[in-house]
């Protein structure tokens, strides 16, 4: 959502060639941004700096069923892994939406999510290993469970303040993950979901997991937001592999869908069709009293079906009129379980409010849903009121002990909101983490720790300040957004 021009790009080849370009960047003090497919949605993977694109060099791939690890470099994209693991019957499990085009790289650098992390946890619990570039071109493999040397410490009042001050969400990509390095004294919790701040990735190690045999699910429609957020716990109790939302906000957007306050699609993996079954049949009579819709599929092909409704939200939202656009600037906050009900109506009165509709779905079953936020910019007030917006979701996050990202990032557009969610003293230890690893901050400056002149909204790609770019580059940009086209890769755009 923001476009800010950079001085240069540089398209490393191999790990040789990121460790020349990083020691030429440390001797010049030249800033360097890493980037993957350029999917990411903070603007982590932009700014006014040299851009290290990532996404065509590192291709290795190779997967060790019996171990059952896949090894890929950081250009890799997840629907690659998963297309090598599948013949072994083994698949990485979280599972991004952007898969298609998210690379690996990317997807550490953010500790990425996706649907089945309700049950499976974020890509954070499946990295057994990375190669990385450090600030001064060293190349170094991190492991996990090896003692390997830390560039970083905690000591003990450093880690009761961590677990003070974390909030309790199930998921969480704001900011270095502190409390999960507390937790287990592996350097690659602090690695994964550091934005590329702290180091370039160069390759993954995977740990796979086998594919259940048996799927099924069902679509619950609910009369208002009560009934649904009363029904979150009850359905996460039954261990689903998925649980979504789609709130009005956005069914109005979709062509034949059913016509109700707000859906939950829930998916089951289980061993037997059975065992598949029996849940589903469990999770409906269980909601008997609240429900006002109800479909269900007790096989892969029906539940193929049943997701047809969450995967025509996005080419939707893609082709609205031309004056109304689609910003992500509030889309990844995560609240806990039983405030999901609270932070639904809450967006929803700050949307009326600032007179900006949003689309409201995701995650239901983490307590994390997306909004993207839908401003008409033919209006002249357009962008205070999407300020105001932004202002408004981050304290209405606050109040109910929530984080500005899930599984995003807060790349520059949150960087400058991260203090008042976890308070001074740990924003210093964070410092202190970017001290470690990159005394010269030339990587991703702005990013998790903000620059001084941070200002969320300045370098939106829409409106009136949007940097001049070539027209027929614009025009290209434009179809991508409007095809949902995010799967060509932006260097192809120039050709
Ligand atoms: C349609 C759509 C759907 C999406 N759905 C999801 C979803 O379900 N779940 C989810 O988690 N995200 C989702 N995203 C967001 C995005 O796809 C993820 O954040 C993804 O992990 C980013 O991968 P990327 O390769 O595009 O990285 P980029 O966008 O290029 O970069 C993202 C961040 O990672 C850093 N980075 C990239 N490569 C490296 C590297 N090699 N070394 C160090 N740092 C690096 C960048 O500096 C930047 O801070 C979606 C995006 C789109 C457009």
């Amino acid at each position: 959502m923001y476009r800010i021009i950079p001085d240069a790009v540089a398209i490393p080849q191999d790990t040789a060639d990121v460790v020349a370009l990083v020691q030429r960047a440390a001797e010049r003090r030249t800033a360097l941004i890493p980037r993957g497919a350029g999917s990411g949605m903070a603007g982590g993977n932009v700014g006014p700096a040299a851009i290290v694109d990532m996404s065509r060099g590192f291709t290795d791939l190779a997967v060790d069923h019996e171990k059952r690890v896949a090894r890929a470099g950081a250009s890799v994209t997840w629907a690659q892994v998963n297309e090598a693991a599948k013949p072994y019957g083994l698949r990485l499990p979280p599972d991004p939406s952007s898969g298609l085009f998210a690379t690996c790289g990317g997807m550490v650098a953010t500790n990425a999510a996706g649907p089945r992390t309700v049950r499976y946890g974020s890509v954070r619990r499946w990295v057994e290993g990375l190669e990385i570039v450090e600030a001064d071109g060293s190349v170094r493999t991190v492991q996990r469970e090896t003692g390997n040397e830390k560039r970083f410490t905690l000591t003990a009042d450093s880690r009761r303040l961590i677990a003070e001050r974390f909030p309790k969400t199930r998921k969480n990509s704001s900011g270095y993950a502190l409390d999960r390095f507390t937790e287990s004294g592996d350097e690659i919790d602090v690695l994964v979901g550091s934005e590329g701040t702290l180091a370039i990735v160069t390759a993954v190690r995977w740990r796979l997991d086998p594919i259940p045999p048996h799927t099924a699910g069902a679509v619950l429609g609910f009369a208002d937001l009560g009934a649904m957020a009363d029904a979150i716990p009850f359905l996460v109790s039954l261990q689903p592999s998925a649980l979504e939302l789609l709130d009005d906000t956005l069914l109005r957007f979709i062509p034949d869908a059913p016509r109700t306050a707000c859906l939950l699609i829930a998916e089951f993996e289980r061993e037997t069709a059975t065992a598949a079954r029996g849940v589903v049949g469990d999770a409906v009579r269980g909601l008997k009293q609240s429900l006002a819709h109800v479909e269900t599929a007790v096989d892969r092909k029906g539940l193929d079906q049943l997701w047809q409704v969450r995967r025509l939200a996005s080419p939707s939202l893609a082709r609205l009129p031309s004056s109304q656009r689609s910003l992500q600037v509030i889309e990844d906050g995560c609240v806990p379980l039983e405030q999901l009900g609270e932070y639904v109506t809450g967006l929803r009165d700050a949307s009326t409010r600032h007179g900006i509709p949003v689309a409201i779905f995701g995650h239901a079953g983490d307590g994390h849903v997306h909004v993207n936020a839908l401003p008409d910019i033919t209006r002249p007030s357009w962008r205070d009121a999407l300020r105001r917006l932004f202002d408004d979701v981050t304290e209405l996050l606050l109040r109910l002990g929530g984080v500005p990202s899930g599984e995003h990032g807060v790349g520059r557009l949150r960087a400058g909101v991260l203090e008042r969610f976890y308070g001074g003293e740990v924003m210093a230890l964070f410092h202190d983490v970017k001290r470690a690893y990159d005394p010269l901050t030339i990587l991703n400056p702005g990013v998790i720790i903000p620059a001084t002149d941070w200002s969320p909204l300045a370098a939106l790609k829409v409106g009136d300040g949007a940097a001049p770019i070539p027209d027929d580059i614009a025009t290209r940009l434009r179809d991508v957004e409007r095809n949902a086209g995010w799967a060509i890769p932006k260097l192809e755009l120039t050709n």
